[in-house]
Parts: C-alpha cells; sequence; structure tokens
C-alpha cells in the first residue's frame, strides 16, 4: 500500500503540495461483481474508499465518475479491466491450527501408507532437533488401506522419538509407541467417554485415537510457546491473502490463540478479519467475561460466540448417526455430550447474548440439536442466529424443524462444499443409499429458510474458496466425477455460492454492517481476480488466479512477482 500511494503521490505532485483533507482511493476500470441486500447479483465498475479504509461510493455503469483533485479523489487504481470481487470470508476456519498445519509434516498429499511412511521417516531425519514428530492430513480411506494404521507401522521409520499425526478430519490421531509410552497409555487405561482407542487382542492401545481419547497424547505434548503459535497466526493469514481470503470465523478459539489474535492487533500484524468462537464455554468466559467482546483493531477482531462439539466425523465413524453405520453395524457413532450437557451449555452461552456454534455432522446428532434449540427458543427470543457448523447429515423427517427454527430465530447452516467431494465415496459406505438424500443437502436447507454460510474447515480441507464454489454449484469434483453431479439436486445457483462467501458469511457472524459486501459504509475488502465466478465453468472457477487482494483498503496479497515475489505484503 505504501509503494503504491507513493507512486500515485509521485503522478499528482501539484495536488501533493497541497494537505488534503481527505485521501481518498478510486478502484476504476473494474467489472465489478458484489451480492447486493436482496441477495442477487449487483454490477459496477467502480468504488472509492477513504483514509480509514470504508467504501464511500460504488460506481455502476453509465455513472458519471469522480475527478483526481481536491474535490474528487487523490490515489487512483487501474483494475486493467479485472473481476473485482468483496473479500471472500470463510465461514469456518481453525486459524492457528491452519498455521501449524502449514509449519509440520503434512500428509494430505499421501496416497498409501508406504508413501506416508516414506514421508514421515525424511521428516525425521530432516528435523533431529525437533522433539515430537508432529504433523497432520493421513486419511485411510485414501490409501484403500481398509483398516487405522498402527503405532508399530510408525515405529518402523521412527523409533526414537514420540509422533502423533492428526487424522486430515482432526477427530483421530496416530501416535508410535513413543508417544503412547509418554501419555503413560497401558493396557489398562481406560477408554474416555466420547472417545475410542484402538486396542490389541491384548488391550494394549493400538496406535489411533479417537476424539476425546486423543486428549491422553496431545496433553503429553509439549505446549508451543507465544512465538511458534505467533508464526503460525502469521502462516495463516499469507495462506488465506493468497486465497482472496480477507475474513474467517475461527471456529474454537482457545485463550492462548485470542491472545495471539491480541498481539497481532496490537502490532498491526492482523492481515485477515476474524470472527472468533471461543473453545467451549471455559475460554468464551475467559476471553469475552461477561458478553461478546467490541469489534477490535478497526473491525478486524471480535469474539461473539462459542463453539460446541455435538460428535465427532464421518471418516472415524465419531458422527452420531440415529441407525447404525451401514459398513460397521455395530456402531451409531459417539455422542460428545448428553442431551442435558448441551443444553445448559448452550443455555449458558445464550443468555450472556454469545451466539451458539455447534458442530453436528450425523443426523442424530443434528436431530439432537434442533430439538435443542427449539427448547431454547421457548427462553430466548429474538433474532439469535443459531449455528450448525457442518449440517452434513440432516434427516429429511426433521427439515420441517430446521424451517420452525430459520422463521423464529434465524438458522445458520455453516457447510462446506468441498466436504461432499472429497466424502462422497466415504458417504455412500457409512450411510448406504437410503440416507445420502439429507447429505450435504444445501439446496434444501435453504429452501427450508436457513442460511448457507460456506467454508472450507481448514486445515482439514485447503482453504481454497474457488473449488469449494466450483463445487457448490456442480457438485463435481477436480476431475468432474460423478458425470452430472452427485445428488444434483441439491446444487445451488451461482448467486448463493458467491453469498456463502461473503454476505451471507457476515451474516453468519453478526458482520454484515462491516464488511461482506462491496456497498459503501463498508470496509474496503476486495479481490481482483482473472475468473468470472458468475459464468465461468467449474473447472475454470477452480483455476481462478487471485491478483490482489486488499483488506480495509490495505494490500495483503499480490501475484504480480515483480512486485512482491509471490509474499503477501502489509498493508
Ligand atoms: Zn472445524
Amino acid at each position: 500500500m505504501r509503494g503504491l500511494r507513493a507512486a500515485a503521490l509521485a503522478c499528482t505532485l501539484l495536488a501533493g503540495l497541497a494537505p488534503a483533507a481527505r485521501a481518498d482511493t478510486l478502484v476504476d476500470n473494474v467489472r465489478g461483481e458484489t451480492i447486493g441486500p436482496d441477495g442477487a447479483v449487483q454490477n459496477f465498475v467502480a468504488l472509492m474508499f477513504d483514509d480509514a479504509g470504508v467504501i464511500t461510493a460504488v460506481y455502476r455503469a453509465g455513472d458519471k465518475l469522480p475527478r483526481q483533485g481536491r474535490k474528487g479523489y487523490q490515489y487512483h487504481i487501474d483494475g486493467k479491466g479485472r473481476v473485482l470481487l468483496p473479500g471472500l470470508i470463510d465461514a469456518h476456519t481453525h486459524v492457528i491450527e491452519t498455521g501449524f498445519a502449514l509449519l509440520t509434516l503434512d500428509l494430505s498429499d499421501t496416497t498409501s501408507l508406504n508413501d506416508a511412511l516414506a514421508k514421515i521417516g525424511a521428516f525425521a531425519r530432516a528435523h533431529p532437533d525437533r522433539p515430537w514428530i508432529l504433523g497432520s492430513g493421513w486419511n485411510q480411506e485414501r490409501w484403500h488401506l481398509g483398516r487405522f494404521p498402527t503405532a508399530a507401522e510408525l515405529d518402523a521409520v521412527v523409533p526414537d522419538r514420540p509422533v502423533w499425526l492428526n487424522r486430515a478430519d482432526f477427530h483421530a490421531g496416530w501416535a508410535n509407541s513413543a508417544a503412547l509410552k509418554a501419555a503413560a497409555m497401558t493396557a489398562s487405561t481406560p477408554t474416555p467417554e466420547g472417545g475410542a482407542i484402538e486396542r490389541l487382542p491384548d488391550g494394549r492401545p493400538a496406535g489411533v485415537l479417537v476424539d476425546h481419547a486423543t486428549a491422553l497424547v496431545t496433553r503429553a505434548i509439549p505446549a508451543p510457546n507465544p512465538r511458534d503459535i505467533d508464526l503460525a497466526l502469521a502462516t495463516a493469514e499469507a495462506d488465506f491473502a493468497k486465497a482472496g481470503i480477507t475474513a474467517v470465523a475461527d471456529m474454537g478459539t482457545s485463550l492462548n490463540d485470542w491472545l495471539a489474535f491480541r498481539r497481532a492487533g496490537d502490532s498491526n500484524r492482523l492481515y485477515v478479519r476474524i470472527m472468533a468462537y471461543a473453545l467451549g464455554t471455559e475460554a468464551m468466559a475467559a476471553i469475552g467475561g461477561s458478553g461478546p467482546t467490541p469489534w477490535l483493531y478497526a473491525d478486524r477482531l471480535r469474539m461473539g460466540g462459542v463453539k460446541l462439539y455435538l460428535d465427532g466425523a464421518l471418516g472415524s465413524r465419531g458422527a452420531w448417526l440415529k441407525a447404525p453405520y451401514t459398513d460397521m453395524p455395530a456402531s451409531q457413532g459417539t455422542p460428545l455430550l448428553t442431551e442435558t450437557q448441551l443444553g445448559n451449555l448452550m443455555s449458558r452461552a445464550a443468555m450472556d447474548g454469545y451466539q451458539v456454534a455447534v458442530h453436528a455432522i450425523g443426523d442424530k446428532a443434528n436431530a439432537t440439536l434442533l430439538s435443542a434449540i427449539s427448547d431454547l427458543g421457548q427462553t430466548y427470543h429474538g433474532e439469535r442466529r443459531w449455528r450448525i457448523e457442518h449440517a452434513q447429515i440432516i434427516d429429511p423427517a426433521d427439515w420441517p424443524k430446521v424451517a420452525e427454527i430459520a422463521a423464529k430465530g434465524g438458522l445458520v447452516v455453516s457447510m462446506q462444499p468441498v466436504h461432499q467431494t472429497s466424502d462422497r465415496q466415504m458417504a455412500e459406505a457409512r450411510l448406504g443409499p437410503d440416507r445420502l438424500r439429507g447429505a450435504y443437502a444445501w439446496a434444501s436447507l435453504k429452501r427450508q429458510g436457513a442460511v448457507l454460510a460456506f467454508g472450507s474447515d481448514t486445515p482439514v480441507e485447503r482453504p481454497d474458496p474457488w473449488i469449494g464454489i466450483a463445487a457448490a454449484i456442480s457438485r463435481q469434483d477436480q476431475t468432474g466425477a460423478p458425470v452430472g453431479g452427485w445428488q444434483p439436486q441439491e446444487r445451488v445457483d451461482r448467486a448463493t455460492a458467491l453469498a456463502g462467501y461473503t454476505s451471507a458469511a457476515a451474516w453468519a457472524g453478526y458482520a454484515e454492517a462491516h464488511f461482506g459486501r462491496i456497498a459503501p459504509g463498508l470496509r474496503a475488502d476486495f479481490i481482483l481476480v482473472d475468473t468470472d465466478p458468475m459464468t465461468a465453468s467449474p473447472d475454470a472457477i477452480r483455476k481462478t488466479r487471485v491478483l490482489q487482494t486488499w483488506v480495509g483498503g490495505g494490500k495483503t496479497w499480490d501475484a504480480d512477482p515483480a512486485v512482491t515475489r509471490g509474499q503477501a505484503q502489509k498493508p
């Protein structure tokens, strides 16, 4: 930004001699698209923002543009005919985990167990100084393994140090024997409630721990120091900016995460807006005290709600189902809270004015959550914008309840389009054919009046909104499979997809008066891209290049290698 303004100043030296009362910037020569207040796409050709990074005017085709000078604008950005969109919002992220996933071993591209083991061994040899080998991204489904991997398999490549590797969904972890030993786990370690321990025939832990059982090992891992957390935040921010993301909801902010966000805000290093949801009611009280925090740092940070977990994930069979898993008839998944606990925690948060966001994946978890929200609606009136995180499988029999809550207190279904394409075959195996009608049912839930907010769940999936938009409108994966789209009746139109990553995602976080659209009075968060998501094929949308990202009138990403050499840039 500073460089750009210096260049602009050089061109307007005369105007610059007199101190200008205002310093407005005009961005013109763009093909602008934003969601309007009615949910439809609006087109525009230019916008102006002031020195505080707030949009002051938006110009449609045919409008008279202001002139450069004291009465007009002082700085100028030529959009060169590119597509300009509101900065994208990822409605479900784990910010610090995203940074750590990029800084530790990434197994998301491994195609077999042997492939993964080779990578783990190489990583351990390359990092002899790390006391623990940490990583994430493995998925036994993608390896076609047909079972979980074991500690013994890890021991063969890293025998000397503890290893802990999160499954791609972060609802299970894989330990080697040194990690199990560091956690003092033996055959007599009881299985905690809401968790599962894979065991050998003699009862000893076999290596993989699911949901609440993961804490048995993770609490033995040395906690990252504040400097590590700051580095993780900066790494995640750069990753978001590059993808065109200007705001995120952080779904599970710990007190330490919050302190890192505050340190970044205090030193002008918050380049992405964070709508924080505290990780449970304890973190909520520690961060917010008696209620949501105000917007801080010119709308860059706010803690407005709490995140609760009602069940696990489908891949590790932790999702809580009404009927047994088709591919494991002994199991219906695991609730992580009782109905009473859920009601009490939600009530405690709602009482203090916090927004409530609950992770629910299985149809039983969603039905239980919908009932709990209905019950609370008797006490907590008015618009509450209840959030269901993932809402992956909602029994069509429960859709009327969605409509009832949406009409009464407002309901956000915070869904991740790319989960549908990644999970399709696994979901078919887990659920069988009869339960798929209610799976990833975006269009149906929207018809019931729920607001669709889209995200990635990064680091579970890459924070790439373009893959998400393409999946949302096509129900097809990168290879175009399946032909015609999976359960294609649940596709959404392009405006709904864009809204899911902009205006609706802002509404879902009580941020619609601050950002999420291109309109006067809102923050100048915008991106310039090389592809028009309103007309391009899903395949072309997937390959969209983000040319520039601007947050509050400051540039955070510039793809021009001559300018930045691919690095995220400070505003
Ligand atoms: Zn998540």
